[in-house]
């Protein structure tokens, strides 16, 4: 099983725009995950038929019995949180998990319980199967929510008995990132043409340099700064990144946002003769499959 995951240095570098556009245009039968659980796009471009959702839970939160409870304070005395009000409500904001509060309880009237920090949603697009999640605001464990996208689409695939996962992961090189690498055999990388894309195609080179994973560049938007573009193909070089193509600037790409289509279903632009071509260098270099 090949998995080929998208990354790229920061958002809005039209990560989940080629992932979608690929997504439609390879013909071989994918399993397709989201895994950027702080922000999921790519449902909004592939017209998912939600098919099942399942909570996620992780870490731990206190649950006061108000029946036990006598009121003696001795839970709001330990939290090093300042986590409980003096009505003695527990605040889940700054409730750290850590299960003081019920350990000092001379009633045992807090119990820690598993706490729902997210969704998982399962559906059928067009295009393949979709696995993504929905992290809660304000809750930490992405790291762990990635995993477990990334779990269940390596099981629908051995299912459905798949050979690919296609993943959109999350911008930067945070934790959400490391969790995604784990197991993934190629990575697209997308960069657009500006000083802080430079920087970020080093910092993501060196990452998958460390996991020994192999990288690939895609260049959104690079007519924009062509000198730009060619520092970015250079640095690619030098870090050991395959090129895989260029993409011009195109205002259509904001049409096929509007509509919520991946890009090539809606616009024969400059934009998606550019990812066509690159589709064919993705198969060749990447699936295995010749051009397509
Ligand atoms: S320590 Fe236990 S009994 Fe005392 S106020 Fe807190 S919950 Fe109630
Ligand atoms: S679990 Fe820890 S942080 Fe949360 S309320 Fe209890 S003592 Fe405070």
């Amino acid at each position: 099983m090949k998995e080929i995951l998208f990354l790229s240095g920061k958002g809005g570098t039209g990560k989940t725009t080629i992932c979608a556009a690929l997504a439609s245009l390879w013909e071989k039968p994918k399993v397709i995950a989201d895994v950027d659980v702080d922000a999921s796009n790519l449902p909004l471009l592939l017209s998912p038929r939600l098919l099942s959702q399942s909570p996620f839970q992780a870490g731990w939160e206190p649950v006061r019995d108000e029946g036990k409870c006598t009121g003696c304070g001795t839970c709001r005395e330990k939290c090093r949180f300042g986590a409980i009000g003096e009505d003695l409500t527990i605040d889940p904001f700054d409730c750290e998990g850590c299960g003081v509060c019920a350990w000092f309880c001379p009633e045992e009237a807090i119990v820690m319980k598993e706490k729902e920090v997210g969704k998982i949603f399962l559906s059928e697009t067009p295009y393949g199967p979709l696995v993504h999640a929905e992290l809660y605001p304000g809750e930490e464990n992405s790291g762990k929510l990635v995993v477990e996208v990334k779990r269940r689409a390596r099981l629908l695939a051995e299912e459905q008995g798949l050979d690919f996962i296609l993943i959109d992961g999350s911008p930067g090189i945070g934790c959400p990132v490391i969790a995604s690498l784990s197991g993934v055999s190629v990575c697209i990388l997308v960069a657009e043409p500006t000083l802080s894309g430079l920087h970020d195609l080093k910092r993501l080179a060196a990452l998958l340099r460390h996991f020994k994973i192999p990288g690939y560049l895609i260049i959104n938007k690079a007519d924009l700064a062509p000198e730009m573009s060619s520092e970015l193909l250079n640095s690619a070089e030098r870090e050991g990144l395959s090129f895989l193509g260029s993409i011009p600037y195109d205002p259509e790409v904001f049409e096929c946002l509007r509509l919520g289509q991946p890009l090539p279903l809606v616009s024969k632009g400059p934009a998606s003769k550019a990812l066509l071509e690159i589709n064919g260098h993705v198969y060749k270099n990447i699936v295995g499959g010749g051009e397509q």
